[in-house]
Formats: C-alpha cells, sequence, structure tokens
C-alpha cells in the first residue's frame, strides 16, 4: 500500500538518513514528493511511503519515538483568488518565499512547491483568503 505523510524535523534530526532507515530497517520505500528546510531549521518532508500496511505502522511509530512529527494526510495551503486583494501582507511573514507578490503586476504569487505548510500566512491575512485543506 501507499500511504502519503508530512514529516517534520526538529533541528537535531535534520541530519538524519530516515529514508534509507525506513529502507533498511522497516522495508518500506519513500518516494520524496516535496522538501523543505525553512530558515529556523525546522525541515519538512512531504513523503509517500510504500510497504506492507504493518511495516508503515511500524516505520511511524519509529519515526515518531525519534521526535520526528508525522502527519498522516498531507495538508496544503489553498488561496482563495477570489477574496485576496494582493495586499502582500502574508508575503511579509513567509518564511520559504512561496508567497510573493509579481513586481510588475502587483499580483499575488504562490509557489507550491516551496511551502512548508507553516501556516503563519493564514492568520495574517485581513480578508480571510488562506486555509488549510483541512
Ligand atoms: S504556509 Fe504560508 S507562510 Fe508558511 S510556507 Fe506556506 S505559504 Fe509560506
Ligand atoms: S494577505 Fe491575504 S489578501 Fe493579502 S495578498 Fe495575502 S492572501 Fe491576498
Amino acid at each position: 500500500m501507499k500511504k502519503r505523510v508530512t514529516l517534520t524535523f526538529p533541528q537535531r534530526t535534520i541530519q538524519m538518513p530516515v529514508t534509507y532507515r525506513l529502507a533498511k530497517d522497516f522495508n518500506v520505500a519513500s518516494n520524496i514528493i516535496r522538501a523543505q528546510v525553512a530558515p529556523n531549521q525546522v525541515g519538512k518532508l512531504v513523503v509517500e511511503l510504500q510497504g506492507d500496511i504493518d511495516e508503515i505502522d511500524a516505520a511511524v511509530e519509529w519515526m515518531r519515538s525519534q521526535h520526528i512529527q508525522v502527519s498522516l494526510a498531507s495538508r496544503e495551503i489553498v488561496i482563495d483568488e477570489e477574496t485576496c486583494v494582493d495586499c502582500g501582507l502574508c508575503t511579509g511573514v513567509c518564511p520559504t518565499t512561496a508567497l510573493t507578490l509579481e513586481p510588475e503586476t502587483f499580483k499575488l504569487q504562490f509557489e507550491r512547491s516551496r511551502c512548508v505548510v507553516c501556516e503563519q500566512c493564514i492568520s495574517t491575512c485581513p480578508v480571510q483568503a488562506i486555509a488549510t485543506t483541512f
């Protein structure tokens, strides 16, 4: 089976070769969908795990024992373009520059591949144009 998860690494585990350990110790293959390290050195990986259900569960349990936060569903940021007024406030708090204002049109640009779903932008938006998928 396949399971998509979001992994959040505290600073001290950021160098850990997690995907190698998952393959070697749990027979779980991991396909990295997205990887980001925010400037404060919290790392996020969106990974698709593939293997036997019991092996995946054991792998998730092991990661949690290593203080890696495992979210079983990967959240995404959603921006309602109809509501957004391109004020740019959210661009000021985004640690990965996933949110920027396009220099010529002053329209908000969202580069999803850079987003680590830290959610800092959500509370910044004055018109509640930003949300997560759940
Ligand atoms: S959740 Fe918002 S502030 Fe955080 S990285 Fe994504 S776009 Fe930037
Ligand atoms: S803070 Fe809200 S309204 Fe302003 S640019 Fe960002 S999403 Fe759009």
